[in-house]
């Protein structure tokens, strides 16, 4: 239902202090709405039962609540879960939670649809629809937070930024939601329990450096040599590997926190040696970490993962130069819910 009332999340607590003071009540009711709206992640004014009918009335004339519905939750055999999230627009957007025996971790989607063209990613299908707005971001981790205690017996280790969308395409909501999230006012989680991923915005990730964000940073790098990666990450045209890797060296420099890459080999496209050779000369300024995750096949084909001869070449090359290397299993690729399959499918 369309609506004029205002989104009440999108006020500060300051904001929230004032408008009561201009309704003649006390600025610390503000407080208390605050806590109902992010602590105790209220869906409705009628549950802030410490505060009285009238005040919640007033409320609800004045603001609306325009908390996610989990539309769809599906479990993977392996305890994966995937969340279709209805926004209040009746867009909807993608969550994961992906359980460790030691840790769960809540992936969560930034935009609906991407506005990138990665050729191997189903969400680079769906045209970006629009940002995600911070509580959005916000409840999709509650929401896997909640399942996580209830399935898992345990709460929500750590987070992801790596589900639908280029979250350093949405910062300042991205940078809002953290806020939230690590704030002992919303969940008090730790910031270095959190990854954002990005694709390679070289400007933003100077920016992450300047606003010094105590946050990890992934970057999906898949191909250190600018032809290859441009024909798999058209975006890498605009901004090639050049000015990724002096983004990257300034964050290093400000942040001293060591990097990650995302990279997943592919047949007949990066498994050879010197591709090997270009990552190790890419990532040697600063102590660097290479993920190599698995294919998940979206399409018919076009891409296809490397054999295991040419993963244990990269492991080979990059060990030899003192480079961490982790080889990665997908999770919940039964329910489409692993990495490049967020495609609002289900
Ligand atoms: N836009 C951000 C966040 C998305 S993260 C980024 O690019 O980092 C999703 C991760 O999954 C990225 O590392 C992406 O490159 C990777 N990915 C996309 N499609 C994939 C697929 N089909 N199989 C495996 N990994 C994939």
């Amino acid at each position: 239902m369309a609506t004029s009332k205002k989104d009440i999340r999108a006020l500060t607590k300051e904001q929230l202090r004032n408008f009561f003071v201009e309704q003649g009540d006390k600025a610390f009711r503000g407080n208390q709405v605050y806590e109902w709206l992010w602590q105790k992640s209220a869906h409705s004014f009628e549950d802030m039962t410490n505060i009285s009918k009238e005040t919640r009335e007033m409320l609800e004339n004045n603001f609306v609540i325009n908390h996610i519905q989990v539309d769809q939750m599906q479990r993977s055999s392996d305890g994966t879960i995937k969340n279709a999230v209805r926004l209040h627009d009746d867009l909807i957007v993608e969550s994961v939670l992906i359980p460790t025996p030691t840790r769960t971790t809540a992936c969560v989607s930034s935009q609906v649809g991407c506005s990138l063209d990665c050729k191997f990613c189903a969400t680079a299908r769906l045209k970006r629809m629009r940002n995600l707005n911070p509580d959005e971001i916000y409840d999709q981790v509650v929401a896997i937070d909640n399942e996580s205690r209830l399935y898992h017996n345990r709460p929500l280790s750590n987070i992801v930024f790596m589900g639908m969308g280029e979250p350093l395409m949405n910062y300042n909501n991205v940078i809002k939601a953290i806020d939230k999230i690590t704030s002992p006012e919303g969940l008090g989680m730790s910031p270095k329990r959190i990854v954002v991923s990005t694709s390679g915005v070289p400007k933003m990730i100077k920016k992450m450096a300047d606003d010094e964000v105590k946050f990890k940073l992934a970057v999906s790098l898949h191909s250190a040599i600018d032809e290859v990666r441009t024909s798999i990450m058209p975006f890498n045209a605009t901004f090639p590997l050049a000015s990724l890797r002096e983004a990257l060296q300034y964050w290093y420099a400000k942040t001293k926190n060591r990097i990650t890459y995302e990279y997943v080999v592919w047949k007949g496209i990066n498994d050879k040696r010197k591709d090997a050779d270009a990552l190790v000369e890419f990532c040697k300024f600063a102590p660097s970490k290479v993920n190599i995750i698995e294919y998940n096949p979206i399409d018919d084909g076009e891409f296809q993962q490397a054999q295991s001869s040419a993963i244990d070449m990269y492991v080979n090359v990059l060990e030899k130069n003192h480079i961490t290397v982790t080889v990665r299993r997908s999770r919940g690729k039964d329910i489409d819910a692993a990495c490049g399959q967020l495609a609002n499918k289900s």
